[in-house]
Protein backbone atom coordinates (compact mmCIF):
# COMPACT_ATOMS: atom_id res chain seq x y z
CA UNK A 1 0.00 0.00 0.00
CA UNK A 2 0.90 3.36 -0.65
CA UNK A 3 1.64 5.81 2.47
CA UNK A 4 0.35 8.43 0.36
CA UNK A 5 -2.89 6.73 0.06
CA UNK A 6 -5.65 9.10 1.20
CA UNK A 7 -9.05 7.23 1.48
CA UNK A 8 -11.94 9.78 1.63
CA UNK A 9 -15.64 9.54 0.52
CA UNK A 10 -18.11 11.60 -1.49
CA UNK A 11 -21.85 12.01 -0.81
CA UNK A 12 -24.10 12.50 -3.76
CA UNK A 13 -26.94 14.76 -1.68
CA UNK A 14 -29.16 14.76 -5.14
CA UNK A 15 -28.84 10.91 -4.87
CA UNK A 16 -29.49 10.20 -1.36
CA UNK A 17 -33.26 9.61 -0.53
CA UNK A 18 -32.68 9.11 3.35
CA UNK A 19 -33.60 5.93 3.52
CA UNK A 20 -31.33 4.82 6.28
CA UNK A 21 -30.23 1.31 4.20
CA UNK A 22 -26.57 2.79 5.25
CA UNK A 23 -27.20 3.26 9.13
CA UNK A 24 -28.81 0.09 9.33
CA UNK A 25 -25.97 -1.66 6.96
CA UNK A 26 -23.06 0.04 9.58
CA UNK A 27 -25.04 -1.02 12.63
CA UNK A 28 -24.77 -4.69 11.18
CA UNK A 29 -21.31 -4.80 10.25
CA UNK A 30 -19.43 -3.31 12.88
CA UNK A 31 -21.77 -4.38 15.87
CA UNK A 32 -22.80 -1.01 16.90
CA UNK A 33 -25.27 -1.02 19.81
CA UNK A 34 -28.78 -0.16 20.07
CA UNK A 35 -29.15 3.38 19.96
CA UNK A 36 -25.84 3.90 18.60
CA UNK A 37 -24.51 5.14 15.26
CA UNK A 38 -21.32 5.78 13.33
CA UNK A 39 -23.68 7.59 10.47
CA UNK A 40 -26.54 9.11 10.65
CA UNK A 41 -29.35 11.23 7.94
CA UNK A 42 -29.23 14.69 8.05
CA UNK A 43 -32.57 16.75 5.97
CA UNK A 44 -31.66 20.39 5.76
CA UNK A 45 -33.74 22.96 3.69
CA UNK A 46 -31.14 25.14 1.32
CA UNK A 47 -32.41 27.96 -0.67
CA UNK A 48 -34.19 31.20 -0.32
CA UNK A 49 -37.84 31.01 -0.61
CA UNK A 50 -39.86 30.04 -3.06
CA UNK A 51 -36.94 28.20 -4.71
CA UNK A 52 -36.36 26.07 -1.22
CA UNK A 53 -34.43 22.57 -1.91
CA UNK A 54 -34.52 19.81 1.10
CA UNK A 55 -31.05 18.83 1.40
CA UNK A 56 -30.80 15.02 2.22
CA UNK A 57 -27.01 13.81 3.90
CA UNK A 58 -25.31 10.73 5.16
CA UNK A 59 -23.14 11.86 7.71
CA UNK A 60 -20.21 10.32 9.57
CA UNK A 61 -16.56 11.20 11.17
CA UNK A 62 -14.89 13.20 8.61
CA UNK A 63 -11.29 11.06 8.75
CA UNK A 64 -10.51 14.95 9.23
CA UNK A 65 -6.42 15.40 8.17
CA UNK A 66 -6.43 17.76 10.62
CA UNK A 67 -8.09 15.88 13.59
CA UNK A 68 -8.86 17.74 17.29
CA UNK A 69 -9.97 14.56 18.24
CA UNK A 70 -6.37 12.85 17.75
CA UNK A 71 -4.80 16.38 19.10
CA UNK A 72 -6.55 15.83 22.16
CA UNK A 73 -6.53 12.92 23.11
CA UNK A 74 -4.31 12.54 25.94
CA UNK A 75 -3.14 8.58 26.04
CA UNK A 76 -3.06 8.03 21.92
CA UNK A 77 -6.08 6.38 21.42
CA UNK A 78 -7.30 8.51 18.72
CA UNK A 79 -5.06 8.15 16.21
CA UNK A 80 -4.17 8.41 12.56
CA UNK A 81 -4.10 5.08 10.70
CA UNK A 82 -3.77 3.42 6.72
CA UNK A 83 -4.77 5.51 4.10
CA UNK A 84 -5.49 8.72 6.98
CA UNK A 85 -8.24 7.01 8.55
CA UNK A 86 -8.38 8.54 11.82
CA UNK A 87 -9.52 5.59 14.01
CA UNK A 88 -9.70 4.76 17.90
CA UNK A 89 -7.77 2.06 19.74
CA UNK A 90 -10.18 0.58 22.20
CA UNK A 91 -7.73 -0.98 24.58
CA UNK A 92 -5.89 2.60 24.91
CA UNK A 93 -9.51 4.88 25.84
CA UNK A 94 -10.20 5.71 28.87
CA UNK A 95 -13.34 7.40 27.82
CA UNK A 96 -12.27 10.56 29.14
CA UNK A 97 -14.38 12.11 25.93
CA UNK A 98 -11.90 15.00 25.22
CA UNK A 99 -11.93 14.12 21.78
CA UNK A 100 -16.05 13.96 21.89
CA UNK A 101 -16.09 17.56 22.94
CA UNK A 102 -13.16 18.49 20.19
CA UNK A 103 -14.90 16.73 16.95
CA UNK A 104 -17.25 19.72 15.72
CA UNK A 105 -19.08 17.06 13.84
CA UNK A 106 -20.10 15.24 16.38
CA UNK A 107 -19.37 11.86 14.84
CA UNK A 108 -18.05 9.97 18.34
CA UNK A 109 -20.01 8.17 21.09
CA UNK A 110 -19.20 5.92 24.27
CA UNK A 111 -19.69 2.50 23.42
CA UNK A 112 -21.53 1.00 26.74
CA UNK A 113 -18.24 -0.77 27.29
CA UNK A 114 -16.76 2.11 28.00
CA UNK A 115 -14.71 3.69 25.26
CA UNK A 116 -15.43 5.88 22.86
CA UNK A 117 -16.31 4.68 19.19
CA UNK A 118 -16.99 6.27 15.51
CA UNK A 119 -16.52 5.35 11.97
CA UNK A 120 -13.72 3.81 10.83
CA UNK A 121 -14.31 3.90 7.14
CA UNK A 122 -14.81 0.15 7.52
CA UNK A 123 -11.22 -0.19 7.19
CA UNK A 124 -11.37 -3.98 8.09
CA UNK A 125 -13.02 -4.42 4.58
CA UNK A 126 -10.94 -1.82 2.51
CA UNK A 127 -8.33 -3.96 3.58
CA UNK A 128 -10.22 -7.01 1.98
CA UNK A 129 -10.37 -5.27 -1.07
CA UNK A 130 -14.39 -4.53 -0.26
CA UNK A 131 -16.25 -1.49 0.03
CA UNK A 132 -17.64 -0.08 3.56
CA UNK A 133 -20.44 -1.66 3.91
CA UNK A 134 -22.71 1.47 3.88
CA UNK A 135 -21.63 2.19 0.42
CA UNK A 136 -21.79 -0.93 -0.53
CA UNK A 137 -26.15 -1.07 0.44
CA UNK A 138 -27.03 2.31 -0.53
CA UNK A 139 -29.69 1.85 -3.28
CA UNK A 140 -29.04 4.95 -4.85
CA UNK A 141 -25.35 4.89 -5.34
CA UNK A 142 -25.27 8.25 -3.30
CA UNK A 143 -21.80 7.03 -1.35
CA UNK A 144 -18.59 6.70 -3.69
CA UNK A 145 -15.25 5.68 -1.46
CA UNK A 146 -12.12 5.86 -2.75
CA UNK A 147 -8.44 7.18 -2.72
CA UNK A 148 -8.45 10.98 -3.21
CA UNK A 149 -4.37 10.72 -3.92
CA UNK A 150 -5.42 8.63 -7.12
CA UNK A 151 -6.42 10.86 -9.78
CA UNK A 152 -8.40 8.33 -11.71
CA UNK A 153 -10.37 7.29 -8.52
CA UNK A 154 -13.81 7.75 -8.80
CA UNK A 155 -13.74 10.12 -5.52
CA UNK A 156 -11.48 11.93 -7.53
CA UNK A 157 -13.09 12.27 -10.79
CA UNK A 158 -16.80 13.14 -8.78
CA UNK A 159 -15.03 16.23 -7.33
CA UNK A 160 -13.10 17.32 -10.19
CA UNK A 161 -16.95 17.33 -12.34
CA UNK A 162 -19.32 18.37 -9.73
CA UNK A 163 -19.69 21.33 -7.15
CA UNK A 164 -18.63 19.99 -3.71
CA UNK A 165 -18.65 20.88 -0.38
CA UNK A 166 -17.42 19.96 3.11
CA UNK A 167 -18.93 21.13 6.38
CA UNK A 168 -18.10 23.33 8.57
CA UNK A 169 -14.88 23.96 6.47
CA UNK A 170 -14.26 27.34 8.83
CA UNK A 171 -13.00 24.34 11.66
CA UNK A 172 -9.80 23.96 9.33
CA UNK A 173 -10.33 19.73 10.25
CA UNK A 174 -9.47 19.63 6.51
CA UNK A 175 -12.42 16.90 5.96
CA UNK A 176 -12.03 14.16 3.51
CA UNK A 177 -15.86 13.18 3.27
CA UNK A 178 -17.58 15.96 0.94
CA UNK A 179 -20.75 16.73 -0.59
CA UNK A 180 -21.95 17.15 -3.95
CA UNK A 181 -24.49 19.29 -4.10
FE1 LIG B 1 -29.02 7.99 1.47
FE2 LIG B 1 -28.02 5.80 0.35
FE3 LIG B 1 -27.96 6.11 3.00
FE4 LIG B 1 -30.26 5.62 1.77
S1 LIG B 1 -28.49 4.26 1.88
S2 LIG B 1 -29.90 7.16 3.35
S3 LIG B 1 -29.99 6.77 -0.13
S4 LIG B 1 -26.88 7.34 1.50
FE1 LIG C 1 -12.07 13.50 14.52
FE2 LIG C 1 -14.53 14.43 14.36
FE3 LIG C 1 -12.79 14.85 12.34
FE4 LIG C 1 -13.78 12.41 12.80
S1 LIG C 1 -14.95 14.22 12.18
S2 LIG C 1 -11.60 12.93 12.40
S3 LIG C 1 -13.96 12.36 15.02
S4 LIG C 1 -12.65 15.67 14.43
FE1 LIG D 1 -20.15 2.66 9.19
FE2 LIG D 1 -18.19 1.66 7.71
FE3 LIG D 1 -19.89 3.40 6.64
FE4 LIG D 1 -18.13 4.25 8.49
S1 LIG D 1 -17.66 3.47 6.43
S2 LIG D 1 -20.34 4.77 8.40
S3 LIG D 1 -17.99 2.42 9.79
S4 LIG D 1 -20.38 1.34 7.38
Amino acid sequence: MSPARRYGMVVDTRRCVGCSACVLACMSENDVPEGYCRDWIVHEIRGVFPNLRQEIRSERCMHCSNPPCVDVCPTGASLVGEGGVVLVEADRCTGCKACIAACPYDARYVHPSGHVDKCTFCLHRVKRGELPACVTVCPTRALTFGDLADPDAEVSQLLRTRKSKVLLPEAGTEPNVFFLE
